[in-house]
């Protein structure tokens, strides 16, 4: 057998390997001509070799951004050194749909890549090599993983009946804003809300009604804070409230609006239309605090003496 038959056969397999291989192969000229083209690309793009060689990469593939692409393709050629794109960074270079049965997350393949410079048998850089790589599956796994983790988070700082902040959650922002103001000075107040009679909704209705009762008061309490207010479930039926930049006498009102729109509040439940009234205290946070426990007992007593009042009323405690 001489050289060059198997040589050809070599050449030939080569070809064939780099058509199947399940990567994309596309080789540019120093002009940014197309001068090879694999399967893969072909596959992907829907373009075949015969429309694609010879064309400018910018006329065959318009969304490449040109000053991107020669700046990346540019530095690979003089420093004569590899150069990567992540999905992290840049989800894909190619604008390919993706051929997988996955909704929501993405319409396109998400691709990293690597650019090659091809050195020529003179020792120049003639051509540049770029790869293509389809990590669609890696991307959307890690993608749902990071939503997942967000939805956990979330779950862990709220109440699944309220939507508001669970406790633990609720006292890790008030111990923080406590600080805070050990620092800076402000004028903050803390208000505690408790149903009055609850028991009875439970003892009369049942306790899905009282359920019921208790996601009522918690949307309203959602519906009349503003951004800035930090809203937790802090017992069964009892909810913390504090208001960011609001002194004692707007915290007062304030809380007479939220008590009034409770007591106006038809629940609908199972057992027919209930309504229910709260009791709430007011207390402003003072310098003269040793720890935070101080200011919740202080909003605690205004709580119990607008029970001892007669309820459905809020007291401001002084201090
Ligand atoms: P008061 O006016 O003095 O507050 O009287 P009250 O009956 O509301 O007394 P209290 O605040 O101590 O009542 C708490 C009741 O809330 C006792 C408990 O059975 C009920 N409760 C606590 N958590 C839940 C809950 O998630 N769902 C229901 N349905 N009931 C709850
Ligand atoms: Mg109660
Ligand atoms: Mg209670």
């Amino acid at each position: 057998m001489t050289q060059s038959p198997q040589g050809l056969t070599e050449f030939h397999w080569l070809i064939e390997v780099l058509q199947t291989v399940d990567v994309g192969i596309l080789v540019l000229d120093l002009e940014y001509r197309i001068t090879a083209w694999n399967g893969f690309m072909e596959n992907n793009s829907g373009i075949n070799s015969t429309q694609a060689l010879d064309q400018s990469l910018f006329t065959v593939f318009p969304e490449v951004s040109q000053e991107w692409f020669k700046h990346k393709a540019d530095t690979v050629v003089q420093l004569r050194n590899r150069a990567f794109t992540t999905w992290e960074q840049r989800p894909f270079v190619f604008k390919f749909r993706h051929n997988r049965p996955i909704t929501g997350v993405t319409e396109f393949m998400y691709q990293n890549c690597t650019f090659i410079p091809v050195i020529s048998t003179s020792g120049e850089v003639e051509n540049l090599a770029v790869i293509v790589y389809d990590v669609t599956d890696i991307a959307t796994g890690k993608i749902e993983l990071n939503l997942v983790n967000q939805r956990l988070a979330q779950l862990s700082r709220t109440d699944g009946l309220t939507q508001l902040y669970n406790r633990a959650y609720w006292e890790t922002l008030f111990s923080s804003e406590y600080m805070r103001l050990q620092r800076q000075e402000a004028e903050v107040c803390l208000i505690m809300l408790d149903i009055d009679h609850f028991k009875r909704v439970n003892d009369t209705y049942g306790h899905q009604a009282g359920d019921d009762v208790i996601r009522a008061v918690s949307k309203a309490i959602r519906d009349n804070s503003r951004t800035t207010d930090i809203a937790g479930r802090y017992g069964g039926e009892e909810f913390a409230l504090l208001l960011l930049d609001s002194d004692a006498q707007n915290s007062y009102q304030f809380a007479e609006r939220l008590r009034k729109k409770i007591a106006a509040l038809q629940v609908a439940t199972e057992a027919g239309i209930l309504q229910v009234t709260v009791s709430l205290g007011v207390a402003r946070w003072l310098p003269q605090f040793q720890h935070h426990g101080q200011w919740i007992e202080a909003a605690d007593r205004g709580l119990y003496r607008s029970k001892d009042q007669g309820r459905n009323q809020t007291s401001i405690e002084a201090g």
